[in-house]
Parts: structure tokens; sequence; C-alpha cells
């Protein structure tokens, strides 16, 4: 029996899913699986787990519900707490390092995340007598990979007597992915649609789509404010700096009175973005670093040890779900680029309204208390405004919102399909989406929705729907991932929407090279051999850039070398930093400007191990100079004297920039930061990042033809200074502008080989090459 509070009861009886109570839950009384589609504010989340109460499913075991969004994790529970009278010990929440769950607990709202860990332990998930997947329609991949195995567990746990029910719920009504796959439902499971209460909405585009839309937000904010009836705002945009800079120039616009209050309540921003102005504590840090790295290699010579990277040395990561790191990380909105904008923006003070704006920020990342401020009615006399990212647009509903302004944007993390280093742009959202936002506007009246982007734009380029995050991502990283996550048929499994099939296996054996996963025979396998993710594999996996990569990134916490090893991998996704020495050109002047470019290449490599670094080497000096350069605003001259491509230096710091907030977030302590001053590495450092490069390309090594191997003039034609890699039969030469051309070292890994063609002649040339040692080979 749930005894409610009197006004929670009314509130309830308005929402269009109780009048479906009966039908849902005869449905799943007589269904292993169930979907319900409807929209968002119908009360899916909030309901469908009381229903489920109220008919006894938590008496014995659990009712579960995943959300692949930590606030709604959060704040769901708190409010089906609150609607049912029961503590937070009854109906509590898991997240990833955060939750109250207890002995007591009844229902329980959970990351996708967990639920997934979960089942590496208790793979029939025996505590629960209910799992709800909610938000299915969001597509994460976690949720695809748990439909896809609760889509097995779900009749392993009826065929023992001991049912689990299954309800897959999501806000859009596009589920065919799911009921038209056979693969994963053999039979479809039935489809409950709940139909809401929806008040027109008027769409209002924008005659021509703004670039800043943050700046444009705000204007039609201040006029919405100004000048329309009451009702409350809803603003999206895409990330939480944006989010916090428009509550701070809406407050400051039209400031509520009680200011101690709002003072209070002001967001602090976010202290991921690490930029040169932390640079004055990193560097002592680095020198200290250096200092101790130069008395080891003193120790490490008076021993006479081959220094060497211990392969078992590595950072074990931790866990982060996608849609918050999205919202997390923004290093596209620079503080200084909004704040010139003042005059601008004050111009239409005249017509301004003296009435406070109640404005409010929400994203994924703000604490549970600030995030519950939405829900709850703003100060007498004040217009509600929410800021928000796209969690306002299915997972939570705020009240009384008759205004949405609709940047259109979104982040996403896109990925480089050569190098798999992913970077967050922001890009339109779809239609659907596009429609969800809008939809908010028309839930207690008719309301209005201004777009920031033109009608021709929203027909020819926002795609219908947004594509699945599994078929976005490269599948190294997905195939580590679901490794890790103890799914080892992963070329079976019945995904949702399957990601390419020879792309699984490829990724499959390019991990197994890495030391990522291991073949093994296990029992449960049936003798069968199997690959399992090493404790490596865990560590590499906790990296944003492709697994090889990510390696590298694991292994460099030793020796304090990962600020350079960042900065290499930086480098190395950037197409073409360095410009092309042309010493033919019939052009004096060029020639003379190539020849100094070139010469100040090998004063880069220098010697000793910086020479046998390599290219990579030349690479990390450049960006390094090109750094110091910029930080005393002679970025273009250098670039210009030095032949570097100032586009390409931008670039790469913006990845430097990116990669360290990520591993920051991912590894605590290790307080990595970019450093415009950064010192070039010791050469015992060097030699490390030669056995770094190694370990993540040891399936690009190539090997020098002696010269006694070559037998007859052919040969000798054809194989003199030529390399031999493995897996080809074609001998391959060093690329004529890598500064290891002349010296021709016996053994190199590189980082690509490209194909000339001429006439009849086809050669292959090695970029990017760094000597190794071939005793390094041997382990
Ligand atoms: P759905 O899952 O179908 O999108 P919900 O169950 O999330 O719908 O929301 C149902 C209603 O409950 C909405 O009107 C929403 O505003 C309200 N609601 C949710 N959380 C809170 C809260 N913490 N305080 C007040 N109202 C809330
Ligand atoms: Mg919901």
């Amino acid at each position: 029996h749930v005894d409610r509070d009197a006004t929670i009861q009314a509130a309830r009886l308005k929402l269009p899913i109780l009048a479906e109570e009966q039908q849902i839950m005869e449905t799943i009384a007589e269904n292993q699986i169930v979907i319900i589609a409807g929209e968002t504010g119908s009360g899916k989340t909030t309901q469908v787990p009381q229903f489920l109460y109220e008919a006894g499913y938590a008496q014995n075991k659990l009712i579960g519900i995943t959300e692949p969004r930590r606030v709604a994790a959060i704040s769901m529970s708190k409010r089906v707490a609150e609607e049912m009278n029961l503590s937070e010990r009854e109906v509590s929440y898991l997240i990833r390092f955060e939750g109250n769950v207890t002995e007591d607990t009844k229902i329980k709202f959970m990351t996708d995340g967990v639920l997934l860990k979960e089942i590496e332990s208790d793979f029939l998930l025996n505590r629960y007598s209910v799992v709800i997947l909610d938000e299915a329609h969001e597509r994460s991949v976690y949720t695809d990979i748990l439909i896809g195995l609760l889509s097995r567990i779900v009749p392993l746990r009826h065929k023992k007597g001991n049912p689990l029910k299954l309800i897959v719920m999501s806000a859009t009504l596009r589920v065919e992915d799911f009921t038209g796959n056979a693969k994963l439902f053999k039979i479809p499971p039935p489809v409950l649609k709940v139909e809401a209460r929806q008040y027109p909405v008027t769409i209002h585009f924008q005659k021509h789509t703004v670039e800043d839309y943050v700046k444009e937000a705000y204007r039609k904010t201040v006029k919405i404010h100004s000048k329309l009836p009451e009702g409350g705002v809803l603003i999206f945009v895409t990330g939480q700096q944006e989010v916090n800079y428009l509550v701070r120039k809406l407050r400051k616009a039209f400031p509520y009175k009680e200011s101690l209050n709002s003072r209070k309540t002001e967001p602090t921003q976010s202290k991921a973005t690490t930029t040169a102005e932390d640079k004055d504590d990193d560097e002592f840090d680095m020198k200290r670093a250096i200092k101790n790295v130069k008395r080891s290699k003193k120790k490490l010579a008076s021993q006479v040890i081959l220094p060497k990277i211990n392969l078992d040395s590595y950072k074990l990561p931790s866990e982060d779900t996608d849609a918050d790191l999205l919202e997390n990380d923004d290093c596209r909105l620079e503080e200084s680029d909004l704040e010139n904008d003042d005059d601008d923006l004050t111009m239409e003070t005249e017509q301004r309204t003296k009435q406070p704006l109640w404005v409010l920020p929400l994203y994924s990342l703000l604490s549970s208390e600030k995030q519950r401020r939405v829900f709850a009615p703003p100060p007498e006399g004040c217009r509600l405004c929410v800021v928000s990212t796209n969690v306002a647009e299915t997972s939570l509903t705020i009240p009384n919102i008759k205004y949405v302004v609709d940047s259109g944007r979104q982040k996403t993390r896109l990925y480089d399909k050569v190098t798999g280093v992913s970077a967050f742009v922001v890009t339109f959202t779809s239609k659907a989406s596009a429609d969800q936002r809008a939809g908010r506007a028309g839930r207690v009246s008719a309301g209005h929705c201004y777009r920031l982007y033109s009608s021709a734009v929203f027909n020819d380029e926002f795609e219908p729907f947004a594509v699945p995050d599994i078929q976005k991502k490269p599948v190294d990283d997905l195939m580590l991932q679901m490794k890790c996550m103890g799914i080892d048929k992963v070329i079976n499994f019945p995904f949702p929407s399957p990601p390419d099939f020879t792309q699984l296996e490829v990724a499959e054996k390019r991990l197994k090279m890495l030391g990522a996963l291991e073949d093994c025979k296990t029992k449960e396998s049936g003798g069968q051999v199997i690959s399992k993710v090493t404790p490596l594999g865990h560590a590499i996996s906790a990296f944003p850039v492709s697994p090889r990569f990510g390696k590298m990134l694991a292994l460099s916490h030793q020796q304090n070398l990962l600020p350079y090893t960042v900065c290499m991998v930086a480098a190395l996704s950037v197409q073409e930093v360095l410009l092309e020495v042309s010493l033919n050109d019939e052009n004096d002047a060029n020639r003379s400007q190539s020849s100094k470019w070139s010469s100040k290449r090998r004063t880069w490599a220098g010697s000793g191990n910086y020479q046998l670094l390599g290219d990579p080497m030349v690479l990390l000096r450049a960006v390094g100079a090109a750094e110091f350069a910029g930080s005393q605003g002679k970025l273009e001259q250098f670039c210009e004297e030095n032949g570097l491509r100032m586009k390409a230096i931008s670039e790469i710091r913006k990845l430097r920039v990116q990669l360290t907030n990520e591993i920051n977030l991912n590894i605590p302590d290790v307080n990595l930061s970019v450093d415009p001053k950064m010192e070039p590495p010791t050469d015992l450092q060097a030699k490390f990042l030669r056995q770094i490069l190694l370990s993540g390309m040891g399936d690009q090594v190539a090997r020098k033809i002696p010269d006694d191997e070559l037998k007859d003039k052919e040969d000798k034609r054809k194989f003199k200074h030529a390399y031999q890699c493995s897996e080809m039969e074609d001998p391959v030469l060093a690329h004529s502008a890598s500064v290891l051309k002349k010296k021709q070292p016996d053994w190199v890994v590189y980082q690509e080989i490209y194909q000339l063609e001429n006439g009849d002649t086809k050669k292959m040339f090695m970029r990017g090459i760094t000597a190794i040692e071939p005793e390094w080979l041997l382990t």
C-alpha cells in the first residue's frame, strides 16, 4: 500500500500515463518484454516504477530502472521517493561514484553503465524482478548493449522458473530498431503508446541561421521577457560553459532583488579546461620532474641497465558516461570571446522590463540540489528561465514552460577514422530532437518555439534522426569496451543496430597485437579459444583515442612522459604540420628557404636519442618551439620562418587541451596540464618515448635490408637503402623528408606507408620514422 500526499496525488492524476495503468500492467503480466513509447512528460519515468511497486514486483526482488544520464537517475529517484512517501533507503539511486542504495532498497535508479557492470558479476541479474531501460531512444552505447544482453537474459530467467520482466521505454515513436530486428527479439514485443496532452506550439524560424547562437539566444530571451506574456522560458545550448555564461548574462540583465540569495546560487565555472594561465604552477612541477628524471638517469647509467618502459606499469581507469563528458568538456567557448560583446548586447536596454528573471542553469554535472530547483516555482513576481543542455530535451520535464529558445545545436563526439582521435564538435541536432525541444513549450498551454536557424537549414541539413552512438564510434574502441564488460563473442552479439562485422574482426586482431586482449581457453567457452581483456586493456580503454594511442598514453605516466606523449599523439594526429621542403626548386629563393627549414629540422632532431626518436621528435620540438613563440606573440612569424603550418599548430593545441582534460577526468591525481613552455624531453625520456612509440605501433615495424642479402645487380638496384615491412612483399623506402633518411637505422617503426606511382614504377615510402633497437622486439 502506498500512502501519497493529496497534492501529489492530484498532480499524478493529471498525467496521461495514469489512465493507462491497467492496460500497461496487464500487458506486463502477460509478456516477458514490453515496449512503452510515450511523449516526454507523460509520466513514464516517475509512474511506471510506482505501478510495478503497487503490483507487488518489489516484494522479494528489486525494481531496476536505468538512465543514460546521471542527472536523471538521481533526480528521478528523489522524485519517486517523494511521490510515494518512501525514504531514500527504499527508493534509491546508484551512479558510478555515488549512491544511496541500502538493503531496504525496493526501487533502484541507476545509470546504464552501472547495470552493465552488475551483469559482469551477476549475469542473470537475479536480484531483479523487473528491469526498465529508460530513454532507449537516446541510443547510448550502454543502453543498446543492455537491450542485446537482456534479450537473452529474459528467456533464460523464464526457463529457470524465475522470471524477469523487461520494459523498454522510449520518448519518440521510432521503435522499429527494437521491434523489427529478429536477431534481437524473435517475437516482436508489444508496443504500448501513451499519448500525451499536447497544446499547439508555434514554431518561429530565424530568417538566417546565426553562427553565434549563444548571443542570439540571449537577445531572443531579452525580447521574450520584455515583450511577451507570462510563462517560463527554456533555452537549449550545447554545454556547461555556454549555460553558465548565459545564466550570468541574463541575471545581470534582469537582476533578482534578493541578491544575497542569488549570489549563493551562482554557478561556479568548470575547472576542467586547462589554459595557459595555469602554467606557473606546472612549470615548477615540470622542473622538479625533469630533475628527478636526471637523477634517475645518473643512477641508471651507473648501474648500466638498459632503460626500459615497464609494460606492466599503467594507471587503471575510472569511468564517466559519454553524455556527461559531452556536457562538461567545452574548449570551444572562450570566456573572453563573449565578454567583448557587452556593448552589442546592451543596446536594447531602453525597452527592457524591470521584472526580475529567475534564471537557473541545468546540466548533467550540476549538483542535484541545484538541479532540483528547476522544478520549484520561481519567487513571487519572477519569470522562470532555465538554461539547459539537452538534458531537458527528454530526460527532465520542467514545469510551466511556454517559450523554448532552441539553438538547434548539440555537442557531439566525432572520431577520426584513421587515428581514432575523438573531438568534440558542435553540430546541428536531428529533426526529431528539434521537435522534442519544441514540444517542451506545449505542456501547460499553447506555446512558442524560437529556432535560431532558418527553415531551409532545418529542412536540408538536419538529419531525420540521430545515428545511434554504436554506429558512430570506431569499432576498436567498442570491441575493447564490450570485452571490458565481459562480452566475449562480440561478433555474435544481438545489437539493435549492428556495427560493421569485418571491422569487428580486424579490431580484435589489432587489440591482441597491442596486448589489450589475449586468447584463452576457459571452461565456460567449452575449451574454445576466446579473447579476453588484459589489465592493460582496461587501462587503454580509459583514453579517448584509438587503442593504439591509448596504449602509448597508458604507459606514459612513468618517468613524467605523459605531457610529451599527449603532445606527440596530438601532433601525429594532425596532417601536414611541417611544410614540404623542395630542395630541387628552380627558384633560388624557394630553394634557400627550403634548405633553411630542413637544417632547422635537423637541429631539432639533434643527436643521440633525440635523433633516434626521429620524425616524432622533430614534431615535438616544432610544436614546443611554436607554442613558446606563441606565448611571446610571435607565432605567425615563427611558423613562416620555420616552415610550419600555422593552422596545424592551433589544431594540435586544441587536441592537447582536450586530451589533457579527459585524462584529468579519467585518471584521478595526474593533474596534467598543457604547458606552452614545455621543455624538451631529456635524452633518457626520448629513449623511453621511442619504446612507447614501439609499444603502440608494434605492427608497423620495418627492417633495413642488409647489403649482403642482395644477390644480383637487379636486387641491388631495387633494394638499396630499402626496408622490409612485415606482411608486405615490396621494399619500402624512407621518405625524403624524414630526418632519419640519411642515417638509415637498421630497425624502425613508422606512422604510415604510402604509395607513389610514376609511370610504370610504383614506390612505397614510410613516413614518420623512429629508430628502435632490435632487442626491444624480443619481449
Ligand atoms: P516522462 O518520463 O514520460 O518524460 P516523467 O515521469 O519524467 O515523464 O515526468 C512526469 C511529470 O513529473 C512531469 O510533469 C514532471 O515535470 C514531473 N516531475 C518530475 N520530477 C519532478 C520533481 N522533482 N518535482 C516536481 N515535478 C517533477
Ligand atoms: Mg522519462
